[in-house]
């Protein structure tokens, strides 16, 4: 099965009410779709990393960079074309943009693994599970957004069957940070900290009691405030808090994993496992949150939920963005022993609910069932949504 060609196709979605975490607001939602066609006939389907940049830069790296080293090439040897990417790539890769590449198409690698000989990717993996548990992602600041919509949102949730959510918290004033402050209109939909315990307390109150409520604060806190917020937050019972401090600062969310009783889950802006290494071997984190469009895709997303299970940690992959990722993270999911919960982004998202032809839903109780599924990541695209969301 050699490799003959390798397509990208850049999407966007632009929401007219852009959802605000801490860190940012989600304007323009960008997805980088990866094709990678084989002389069989076969056609693997894959996403890669983009956001926080323009589409046109992971875009590059895979067409004039990695699609030059893989035509031609078995595309059965993953492993070897893994480590033949990111060897190449070492003195401008690793992270960022490099490594967002190499994940779209490990992605669709694995894909074209699961159609070759016609298996459901997470049962060609080793196969864990049927079902994944899939968590509510929504409760971000919005325009015209207060509390009691915020809570309505929350019910609307339970309401689905999902058993658990995760809201955004930190959009404050004066306590918020430096980070926040350089980010575009970091002063829209902003909050005093009172608030942002009301709005906890609202969808605790919504949710009822048995609900797993999680915290996202997205990076914007000093480990003295993330402390000092986290036993703010604790009366409402919650089961993680993501992302409190910068990506960077392990021995700071260490120190915030120490002092809190709520387990600390992070980082989707860590990629690859010699970044989780840290994350996970200095107990930075309780909860490692691998995003696989981001991180290496399954081939590199297994090593780090080896090395999270080798220090009795559970796996949350980070998945907001389409469908395609979505999917992946499911089969990921299935197929590891230590997969705790899926994101499954509620924020309105065009590229989640049209890009496939069979749209993925919960089985009504907050589980996706995945023995239907057909061979490898066994989706398939919806041309005329392609066509819709085009970027160019
Ligand atoms: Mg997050």
């Amino acid at each position: 099965m050699k490799i003959i060609d390798i397509r990208t196709i850049p999407l966007t979605f632009r929401s007219p009410n852009p959802a605000m975490s801490a860190g940012g607001a989600n304007a323009a939602r960008n997805a980088l779709l990866v094709e990678i066609e084989t002389d069989t006939g076969l056609i693997g389907l894959g996403e890669a990393g983009s956001a926080g940049g323009p589409l046109i830069s992971t875009e590059t790296v895979i067409q004039q960079e990695l699609r030059p080293m893989l035509l031609g090439e078995d595309a059965g040897m993953i492993e070897a074309l893994w480590q033949k990417m990111f060897a190449r790539t070492r003195q401008h890769g690793r992270r960022g943009i490099v490594m967002h590449a190499i994940s779209g198409i490990d992605i669709a690698l694995w894909d074209l693994a699961g159609k070759a000989v016609g298996q459901p990717l997470y049962r060609l993996l080793g196969g864990f599970t049927d079902r994944v548990e899939v968590y509510a992602s929504g409760g971000f600041y919005q325009r015209g957004k207060d509390v009691a919509a915020l809570a309505d949102e929350a019910a609307r949730y339970a309401a689905q069957g999902f058993k658990a959510m995760k809201m955004k918290v930190g959009r404050t004033r004066p306590i918020g940070s430096k980070l926040r402050s350089l980010t575009a209109e970091p002063e829209v939909c902003e909050v005093t900290v009172a608030e942002d315990l009301a709005r906890v307390a609202a969808v605790r109150k919504a949710l009822g009691p048995e609900a797993r409520l999680m915290l996202d604060a997205n990076c914007v806190w000093s480990p003295s405030v993330a402390i000092a917020m986290g036993k703010a937050f604790e009366p409402y019972n919650i089961f993680w808090l993501e992302e409190p401090v910068a990506t960077d600062d392990i021995d700071g969310s260490a120190e915030v994993a120490r002092a809190l009783p709520m387990a600390i889950a992070g980082y989707e802006t860590e990629v690859g496992l010699y970044g989780y290494r840290e994350l996970i071997t200095r107990r930075a984190i309780d909860i490692a949150q691998p995003d696989l469009a981001w991180s290496g895709g399954f081939s590199e997303g297994r090593r780090i939920a080896a090395l999270a299970h080798a220090h009795n940690m559970m796996v949350a992959p980070h998945a907001f963005s389409s469908a395609v990722l979505l999917a992946a993270s499911l089969h990921f999911a299935a197929s590891i022993p230590n997969g705790l919960m899926v994101e499954f982004d509620q924020t309105a998202h065009a590229l989640r609910d049209e890009l496939l032809r069979e749209r993925i839903t919960t089985d009504g109780n907050g589980m996706v069932l995945l023995s239907t599924l057909g061979s490898g990541l066994g989706i398939a695209l919806d041309p005329a949504a392609v066509e819709r969301y085009r970027a160019r």
